[in-house]
């Protein structure tokens, strides 16, 4: 252990967690978070790697590097005196003069041993995020809600959708957040003209439908909303944003990730996320119609659209834009 992470060890709040595989939680202290979503972990040859899963905030350090203006920033949130973290700016400096070229020989690749999988918990219902009060049920053949589903053609029995007669969540389908099996939020989407269109509960970073990702497939596909993704077993960002957690998330499935955007005017802006974050991107010669997934699958069938999604998929970012500015040319 170095002097650097020995002091950011002592510093560390006093509540926290460790998982089995070493990333430590405890509530970020860099931005407003009471869940515990700051992750670090020291890893193999005395480095030190911190990500906060609220804000997205990250910094790391190893010997023979610099301490960066971020680590700098994470020790003063850490409440690390200045005076202390000068001594450890020239400790980095020390090292990176007597170690450096042995030291980055024993550094496999900074950040690979653990999973962030494993960092990430999202936590079960609290009276927070709870569900409305209310008796729930799977939607039958007689509720509204069922009909719902069948005009989506979203199979009712594929995912664990829940129904209730509570007054102002009568008219909503409510499709629970799952994570490793646990339910950690909700959607309740109106069935009919209600506003607004989805009442939720959401922790930061989520990504919808992550549990189903483990079979044989090359790809995941991810679109915006929850019945997007049921259709064609893909993942949701549920909105039009890729935040950095969610995308560190889903590249843990290992998976070329392909983003099919709403034709809506929010599009070209996640389209522009997903290639700077190496994603591809597919935008299928739609029906003019058509301006998400669940459209497509309700008017071509969830064949023929998985067909067409995967047949415009794209990884060069230049034909990527070039294609989005005659995909969104209607779109106002
Ligand atoms: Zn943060």
């Amino acid at each position: 252990m170095s002097l650097i992470t020995d002091t950011i060890r002592t510093y560390l709040p006093g509540k926290r967690k460790q998982t089995p595989s070493g990333w430590i939680s405890f509530n970020a202290p860099c931005c407003d978070d009471k869940r515990q979503r700051g992750g670090l972990i020291f890893n193999a040859g005395d480095a030190v790697s911190y990500h906060c899963f609220n804000c997205g905030f990250k910094a790391s350090w190893q010997p023979g590097r610099h301490i960066s203006q971020k680590m700098n920033q994470f020790m003063r949130n850490l409440n690390i005196p200045d005076t202390t973290i000068s001594q450890l700016r020239l400790e980095a400096l020390r090292l990176d003069e007597s170690n450096n070229t042995e030291v980055l020989s024993i550094i496999p690749t900074f950040d690979n041993r653990a999973l962030p999988m494993d960092a990430i918990s999202f936590e079960e219902l609290t009276t927070f995020l709870k569900l409305p009060d209310g008796d729930y049920a799977v939607p039958t053949k007689f509720t509204e809600a069922f009909a719902y589903l069948v005009e989506r053609k979203i199979d009712p029995w594929s995912y664990p959708f829940y129904w209730t007669n509570k007054v102002g969540f009568n008219n909503r389908i409510i499709i629970p957040f799952l994570y490793k099996g646990e339910i950690v939020g909700w959607t309740a989407r109106a069935i009919n003209d209600a506003k607004p269109k989805y009442l939720s509960e959401q922790q930061p970073g989520y990504v919808f439908n992550l549990d189903r990702q483990q079979d044989e497939r090359e790809f995941v596909i991810v679109s915006e909303g929850p019945f997007d993704a049921l259709s064609i077993d893909g993942c949701a960002l549920l909105g039009a944003e890729i935040k950095d957690s969610q995308n560190w998330l889903l590249k843990q499935l290992g998976k070329e990730l392909v983003l099919v955007p709403d034709r809506d005017h929010e599009g070209p802006r996640t389209v522009e996320q997903a290639i700077e974050y190496g994603w591809s991107v597919s935008m299928p010669n739609w029906p003019d119609d058509v301006k998400d997934i669940n459209d497509a699958v309700v008017k071509l069938g969830k064949l023929a659209t998985l067909w067409l999604i995967v047949q415009a998929k794209e990884s060069n970012g230049l034909k990527i834009r070039l294609r989005a500015k005659q995909w969104f040319k209607d779109i106002q």
